[in-house]
């Protein structure tokens, strides 16, 4: 069986070998670690990894929290992947500073009003829905680039870029073609937010080829998920 060193060893090399090959620049690897005890999130860190995500606020508040009680060399970033409850909002602000999520006009409100004090903005990514699956979280395609003026309007949130999740393991290559186009379209207005948070442990190769800026991935790095 292959330890976690191994395992991120791997994903990194692969990551490195494919930007090599397709002659662009190395991503930010986030390694997701929901469902996973702090214990791995040290482990990582002393493997010399930095960024961190997590789904959901009472799993990660806590988590961020024990992580945080232990002074260290290097801050860490933790990266709020999942979807938002309005009224969880305040609590994933104290652990996260960057929010991949953003996905519909009340959750945007909120925020606005969450972080109006700070001196920081937040980092947002808004969720892009690529299914006609209303269920799934994400703002439809057609309808990004006006949200995207509502975000930019609010001094304390920073528009980072896009992020999706591709529909189907089977063929993400559309998907990200789709997300990739809308980047550009969004560039367009607004050339800060060029990242594009596409990629998980199924899919990270294909993500690099059309331009993910941001990989989060989970299984590949940290083994099956303890439910
Ligand atoms: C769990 C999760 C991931 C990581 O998934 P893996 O397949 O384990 O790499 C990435 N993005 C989101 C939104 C997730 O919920």
């Amino acid at each position: 069986m292959e330890t976690l060193a191994e395992r991120l060893a791997k994903t990194r090399a692969t990551i490195s070998e494919e930007c090599a090959r397709l002659q662009r620049q190395e991503p930010t690897l986030i390694v997701v670690t929901k469902n996973h005890p702090v214990s791995l999130v040290d482990e990582l860190y002393e493997l010399g990894e930095r960024q961190f995500g997590e789904n959901r606020i009472q799993e990660a508040l806590p988590k961020f929290i024990e992580f945080s009680g232990f002074s260290r060399p290097e801050p860490a970033t933790w990266h709020l992947i999942g979807q938002l409850q309005t009224n969880k909002v305040k609590q994933a602000l104290e652990f996260a500073s960057v929010v991949h999520s953003l996905d519909r006009e009340a959750l945007l409100l909120e925020l606005t009003k969450r972080t109006a004090e700070r001196s920081e903005p937040l980092k947002v990514f808004i969720q892009v829905n690529l299914t006609e699956d209303l269920e799934r979280g994400g703002v439809s395609p057609s309808a990004v680039l006006e949200f995207a003026e509502k975000v930019t309007k609010v001094p304390t949130l920073h528009l980072e870029g896009l992020m999706a999740v591709a529909s189907l393991d089977d063929e993400p290559e559309k998907d990200f073609e789709s997300m990739a186009r809308l980047s550009e379209k969004l560039q367009g207005n607004h050339p800060q937010a060029s990242g594009l948070s596409i990629g998980m442990s199924g899919d990270f190769v294909q993500a690099l080829a059309f331009g993910a800026t941001h990989l989060r991935i989970g299984t590949a790095i940290t083994g099956n998920r303890q439910y």
